[in-house]
Formats: structure tokens, C-alpha cells, sequence
């Protein structure tokens, strides 16, 4: 089971549902901060890091004493990273994606692969029970999803990690990153909080979200505020509210000290114990769903 927490706007407590999520998952389970561009799942969880390194992409590198500026390259590529004017042969490589389709036309060879360092992947154990896997967009990278998916194939790598249950904390908003985070996952579950703003930013994720063909499910956040907007959306859109965390200022606390909920706070422990059982039944009757329509 590959759970994707994520949310229409930042500041919902997503990474709050997905540590306490963790915490009190009774099977063997991973977590999965592609948060990349700000991490901050480690705070809570406080995981042992036990291997660190440096993600990279293929970029193109130029040898013009071997180019004949006949702009096959430039002409190929959609994103502008390579330009020839006149005589001069141009690489932007923070513009590149790396499809490698410049190297493949160059007639001469002039070009070969090089890198463009993304960030950092990490991984470790939290708890010593918690798997737990993060990515870390270096300063100034503009590009997110290609260290999103090293991360993911460096849990993929570690057979142990990769057999167990996935809890994924997705990048906010409803971006190509979010949908990259998303993509693994076999059930979402979108966090957001009974206000206006939270409102107006879960009916954009669920436009996002609802072409993938996934199932989805809500956590309301700071319940108590503002009106029910929020669970009747869900109830016409036929999601189901999993769980609702109140606005109270004990959990504002423990948050503010760093603390998981679920370990913090007895009440709290049950309501994602909860959760968690909930989820797990969303995700069978998802399955079920689709047996009975492919039979
Ligand atoms: S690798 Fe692809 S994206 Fe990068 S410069 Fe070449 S054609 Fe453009
Ligand atoms: S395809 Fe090769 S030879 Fe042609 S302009 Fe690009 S680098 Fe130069």
C-alpha cells in the first residue's frame, strides 16, 4: 500500500498527518519526504541518517571544435537549452531536462553527456522502526521531479524499504510536482482545513488529482473553523472525510515543540490509529472495485 498525503495549499499540516501517520502504522512501513524543495518531515520525526548522496541529471557538454553549427540540436530541443547563433553554440544547462535527444542528433559527436547536480537524497530509520527516505533541492535548481524520482529509485534500491507499506508527504499545490509525488501512490489523501482558502485550494486539488483514476480520501485539519463547505464538497464528490483534527491549542503545542501528534498526545494516537484503519479499508474497497470491473 502506497499512501500520498498531500494537499491543495501549504500550511494545512500535511507533514503533521504523515509523521503521526507513521508513527502509529502497525505494519513495516516507509516514509518518503518529496517535499524536496522544503523538507521538513525529519523535524518531526527525527530520523538516524545513515547515508547521504548526490543526485545528478544528464546535461548536455559541448565540444564546438567539433560542431558544424547545423542547429540539429538547437531545432530538437523544446526547451531552449541549446542555441546555436551563427557560429556560436550556446548550452543553458539549468534549462535542460535531460531527455538526451540533442546528444542522439548531433551528426559530429560534439556533444556528450555531463551533470547538473539536483540536491541530496538521504535515508535512515526513524524511531528504529520507521523507514525513512528524503530528498533536498540544492539552492538555486529550479527543477524538482527529477530528484523526486532519484529519490524514489533509491528506495527502490533498498529491497527491505521498498516491500514495506509507503507513506508519501507530497509537495503542496497542485504543480507538476505534486503530481510527480503523487504518481506512485495507490490511494491519496488530500489534507486541508474548513476555511475559504482551504476550501478553494482542495476543490483544485481534486480537479488535479481525480484524472489519475486514484482514490481519494480527506483529513479536515483545525475542524471548528469556518463552515462545512469542506464536507459537502467531499460528500458530492463522493470522498470520504477519514478524520478530522480539531483546532485546539493543545496540538498547536506540540506542534510548535516539534512533536509528533500521535506520540504527544493519547487522543491523538487513536485518531490516526483510526486513520490508518480507515485508509486501509478505502484501499480494499478500491481494489475490490476494480476486480468487479474487470470481471
Ligand atoms: S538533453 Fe534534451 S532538454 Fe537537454 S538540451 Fe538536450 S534536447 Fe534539450
Ligand atoms: S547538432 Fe552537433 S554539430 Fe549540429 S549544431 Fe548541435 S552540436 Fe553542433
Amino acid at each position: 500500500m502506497i499512501v500520498a498525503v498531500a494537499s491543495g495549499k501549504g500550511g494545512t499540516g500535511k507533514t503533521t498527518v504523515a509523521a503521526s501517520l507513521a508513527w502509529v502504522w502497525d505494519r513495516p512501513v516507509t516514509v518518503v519526504d518529496l517535499d524536496v524543495e522544503e523538507p521538513n518531515l525529519h523535524l518531526f520525526l527525527k530520523p538516524d541518517i545513515v547515508g547521504r548522496e548526490t543526485a545528478v541529471m544528464e546535461v548536455p557538454v559541448a565540444d564546438e571544435s567539433k560542431c558544424t553549427y547545423c542547429r540539429a540540436c538547437a531545432d530538437l530541443c523544446q526547451f531552449k537549452a541549446i542555441s546555436v547563433l551563427g557560429s556560436v553554440l550556446l548550452t543553458f544547462p539549468e534549462m535542460c531536462h535531460g531527455c538526451g535527444g540533442c546528444l542522439a542528433v548531433c551528426p559530429e559527436k560534439a556533444l556528450s553527456p555531463g551533470t547538473r547536480e539536483l540536491g541530496e537524497v538521504s535515508w535512515g530509520t526513524a524511531s528504529g522502526r520507521i523507514g525513512f527516505f528524503m530528498g533536498r533541492l540544492r539552492v538555486g535548481e529550479a527543477m524538482s521531479p527529477p530528484l523526486m524520482r532519484a529519490v524514489i529509485a533509491k528506495l527502490g534500491q533498498n529491497r527491505e524499504a521498498a516491500a514495506r507499506d509507503v507513506i508519501i508527504d507530497a509537495p503542496p499545490g497542485t504543480s507538476c510536482p505534486a503530481i510527480n509525488a503523487v504518481l506512485p501512490s495507490n490511494l491519496i489523501l488530500l489534507v486541508t482545513e474548513p476555511t475559504p482558502f482551504g476550501f478553494h485550494d482542495l476543490k483544485l486539488a481534486h480537479a488535479a488529482f481525480a484524472p489519475l483514476g486514484k482514490p481519494m480520501a480527506v483529513v479536515i485539519n483545525r475542524a471548528g473553523l469556518g463552515d462545512r463547505s469542506v464536507q459537502d464538497f467531499c460528500r458530492s464528490q463522493q470522498m470520504a472525510v477519514l478524520a478530522e483534527i480539531p483546532f485546539d491549542r493543545s496540538l498547536a503545542e506540540a506542534y510548535s515543540r516539534g512533536r509528533v501528534l500521535a506520540d504527544a498526545l493519547p487522543n491523538m494516537h487513536n485518531v490516526f490509529a483510526q486513520l490508518m484503519t480507515a485508509l486501509r479499508g478505502v484501499a480494499k474497497t478500491s481494489r475490490q472495485g476494480e476486480v468487479a470491473a474487470h470481471a
